[in-house]
């Protein structure tokens, strides 16, 4: 039986990209925001329906900038979210600043929007709440707080692709979004990634900070450092982006399937579609919550098969070795999001997915 990897990347055809990374043996410009830099910046303007997109070498790197171009005071606060991956409590601490977290509601694993108020102090600076799974945070519940305490809003939106609600994009909500265009998105330049935002003031400040802060030979505005994407990458993007609705497609057919014979089953919970969402299918969480058996037989059992799916997000970023030592980091803080965190597994989802393994995958489980 071959394995089943937890994600596949999606791919172009080999010839479609040969195609598109032609000119650039003509051009021999390689990076340094290019003309495929350019095209795919434009393309992603109108496909995300938003004002602004900024191109970047990765996710994390995109969401470090956009945090530094805020300009917060040092120490300040950042309410956010354990249940992630680590990079959005990583790039709040390389940033200088505090993570509070909030608990996740028991639904979509988002951030529990009825437990920020009482987070919030003289010191809280910004919110950073995540998309989990694609699914959307309360984002109308986050935008009163934030309006009524004068916080920033900046979305980990890496999971989020393409998901929209009532025809708004996931791209537009709060200050800033970043969106991780990782091999293993929905959407991938293989490593690379994005912020968007509306305000016009932050283009500059962005684009400094991921090139030195270099305005011109002569003039260096920021301390910046180097997260430009490259032209190779910006092609990928280019050719992935074609036929990412069509991806995103075959995944919706592969979730329906697991849904068609995972549902109803009792202890094992699933996520369901948000109202007026129209979703990515990025992952497909399982909740195993008194089911027959527990999360970790099933992760193992699946092994046995070649089976990988993934504890996704196990251990919770206030539970990991490297935050120790931080006041704010106890799980006892956050009982919702150690009670998924501890039941949760992602099964594999990706376009090419047949329906065949998800069958097999689903037969390991319920027997
Ligand atoms: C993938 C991911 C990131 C980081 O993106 P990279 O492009 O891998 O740097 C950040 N946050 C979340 C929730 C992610 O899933």
């Amino acid at each position: 039986m071959s394995q089943i990897n937890v994600t596949r990347s999606s791919m172009p055809l080999y010839e479609e990209y040969c195609e598109e990374i032609k000119d650039l043996w003509e051009s021999h410009f390689l990076t340094n925001m290019g003309v495929k830099h350019k095209q795919l910046q434009a393309e992603l303007e109108s496909y995300l329906d938003t004002s602004h997109v900024t191109l970047y070498t990765n996710g994390h790197l995109a969401l470090e900038n956009v945090i530094a171009a805020l300009g917060f005071p040092e120490g300040g606060e950042v309410i956010t979210t354990p249940f992630t991956f680590v990079s959005t409590t990583h790039a709040i601490v390389r940033n200088g600043l505090v993570p509070v977290f909030c608990d996740i509601n028991d639904v979509d694993y988002t951030m529990d929007v009825t437990k920020i108020e009482e987070l919030i102090t003289e010191k809280t600076v910004a919110i950073i709440p995540v998309h989990v799974y694609g699914n959307l945070c309360d984002v109308d519940a986050i935008e009163a707080i934030a309006k009524q305490h004068n916080l920033k809003v900046i979305y980990d939106a890496a999971h989020a692709f393409g998901v929209s609600r009532k025809g708004v994009n996931a791209a537009n909500f709060g200050d800033a979004s970043m969106f991780s265009f990782h091999a293993t998105k929905v959407f991938n330049t293989v490593e690379g990634g994005a912020v968007t935002f509306s305000d016009d003031g932050l283009v500059q400040k962005l684009n400094d900070l991921k090139n030195f802060g270099i305005r011109n030979a002569e003039s260096i505005a920021y301390i910046g450092g180097n997260a430009k994407m490259s032209e190779f990458h910006a092609a990928m993007g280019i050719c992935n982006l074609r036929h990412v609705d069509e991806e995103i497609q075959k995944r919706k057919t592969a979730v329906e399937q697991y849904r068609k014979r995972l549902s109803g089953i009792p202890g094992i919970r699933l996520c369901s579609d948000q109202a007026d969402v129209k979703h990515n299918y990025a992952y497909f969480p399982v909740v195993f919550d008194g089911y027959k058996y527990d999360r970790n037989a099933v992760f193992a059992k699946l092994g046995e098969h070649g089976i990988i799916a993934r504890k996704y997000f196990y251990p919770l970023t206030n539970n990991i070795e490297c935050y120790e030592g931080y006041p704010t980091a106890k799980v006892e803080s956050t009982p919702t999001a150690y009670y998924i965190s501890e039941r949760v597994l992602t099964l594999p989802l990706y376009a090419d997915l047949s329906k065949e393994d998800v069958d097999r995958i689903c037969d390991i489980i319920l027997n």
